[in-house]
């Protein structure tokens, strides 16, 4: 055995809402990571915040992940895990590295925009240190609670490798000692989150560039409970295509991809390589996403997310996509023959079943010249079932006894078989439509 511990990765969302692109995208990588490596890939929900954590959120977030065939190794709760959390703080308390303020939010604010006014950064002055034993006793016989800020090492600097930003280094003077606990009790993030890494032995914490300042506070956490640091990795931001996520699809939770009939592969194959030197195509299998999976071809520059890339990713896959993967989704009916001749004409399977009510009919038909009308009287003669290609033995028959040619020899036919101008390849979906059907909407088509 080595001693190298096993990956263990986590995607930890707040239930307060629908995935949307930007978390898939962290989860996705936190997924593929623990896959390459043969890992383990946690669900944290970060549901500290009663309030903004909704039941049906967390549920929502299962079943998308499942959706997005990025299903949990195992799952954990932090509503679940306070006493991690109290055992976690009592130690810091006992070797000071929490202390408790009394400031209230309006004061905070005040001394922020004092230091600003003067041009200086607004980091927290420490007043909170400087209390006497006898100040604190006062304002709590006041009734004033205190929230718990976690006492940052200013004599140790904080740096890391980061996978994705290279060599990272903050100055701890100046940074702001955290707000770890809340004057009712109640959790923030940051020290919940290091608690769990440690506990669960999570290895590797891939996410998003907004958490960077977060993570150097972390590391001293995670000294402070003389663990091990996992590594860090920080994604550039997903952008849209004009600058901000805030259009269409981008800014939309997992549920509007499912609506819209987008395959779930469409949106991993986008994400997992936007943002990286290697090129998006449309893959339709995660163990390649997950063979391909490299930090060192992301790049630090914003990624931009597209609806145009992920529809025409989504387009190339149904192009490919088998009759068995496809089939239940299909209307009741159509066969293989029938998918594969529609296939290449649909941006989503759900399309599909315009195609099939086309072939199933009944379907509305233009109206069509004379002369266009003896000409499908005569298709409607000269249909023949005999081979195996009756569109070839058709319009070869058709040509040969007329004139036409071109659009003038398929454009009526089409149009009179399928009510459209265009569409399928009219060799595979004649078989399709069948001989019967075919003949009667030709003879429709001639007026008869
Ligand atoms: N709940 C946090 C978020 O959604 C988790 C961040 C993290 O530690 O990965 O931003």
């Amino acid at each position: 055995m080595s001693d190298t511990p096993r990956t263990v990765t986590r995607f930890a969302p707040s239930p307060t809402g629908r995935l949307h692109v930007g978390n898939i995208r962290t989860a996705l990588h936190n997924f593929l990571k623990a896959r390459q490596q043969g890992g383990t890939f946690l669900l944290r929900i970060d549901d500290t915040d009663a309030e903004r954590s909704k039941e049906e959120y967390v549920e929502a977030i299962r079943s998308d992940l499942a959706w997005l065939g990025m299903g949990p190794d195992g799952e954990e709760r932090q509503s679940q895990r306070l006493e991690t959390y109290e055992a976690g703080f009592a130690k810091l308390k006992t070797s000071g590295r929490v202390y408790p303020a009394y400031e209230t939010a309006q004061e905070l604010d005040l001394k922020r925009k004092i230091l600003l006014g003067r041009g200086k950064p607004p980091i927290y002055d420490r007043a909170a240190l400087a209390l006497t034993d006898e100040q604190r006793a006062e304002k709590e016989a006041a009734g004033i609670a205190p929230h718990w800020r976690f006492k940052l090492d200013h004599d140790t600097p904080i740096s890391w490798e980061d996978g994705v930003r290279g060599p990272q280094s903050f100055d701890p003077a100046q940074l702001s000692d955290p707000v770890i606990r809340r004057a009712d009790g109640s959790w923030l993030y940051m020290l919940p989150s290091a608690l769990d890494d440690i506990a669960m032995g999570v290895t590797d914490v891939i996410r998003g560039e907004d958490h960077v300042s977060n993570t150097a506070m972390q590391i001293q956490m995670f000294e402070a409970m003389g663990a091990a640091q996992p590594a860090f990795a920080h994604t550039a931001l997903l952008v849209g295509k004009e600058g901000k996520l805030s259009k269409r699809l981008g800014s939309l939770g997992c549920d509007a991809f499912r609506e819209a009939d987008i395959e779930p592969m469409a949106i991993n194959a986008l994400l997992a390589r936007l943002g990286t030197s290697r090129p998006v195509e449309p893959i339709a299998d995660m163990n390649t996403l997950v063979e391909g999976f490299d930090l060192a071809t992301f790049s630090r520059a914003p990624a931009k997310f597209d609806d145009e890339e992920l529809t025409r990713l989504n387009a190339a896959l149904v192009h490919a996509m088998d009759y068995a993967e496809a089939a239940q989704r299909l209307p009741e009916g159509m066969d293989e023959a029938a998918w594969h001749a529609v296939r290449p004409n649909l941006s989503k399977v759900s399309e599909a079943q315009d195609w099939w009510r086309i072939v199933t009919g009944p379907i509305e038909l233009p109206q069509f010249s004379v002369e266009d009308q003896s000409f499908l009287a005569l298709a409607a003669d000269t249909l023949s079932w005999d081979s195996e290609d009756p569109w070839h033995e058709l319009t070869g028959a058709l040509k040969e006894q007329t004139e036409r040619k071109g659009k003038a020899l398929f454009l009526p036919l089409r149009l009179a078989l399928t009510g459209q101008g265009s569409g399928p390849d009219m060799r595979e979906l004649l078989p399709v439509i069948g001989e019967e059907k075919a003949r009667s909407r030709l003879q429709r088509a001639a007026g008869g």
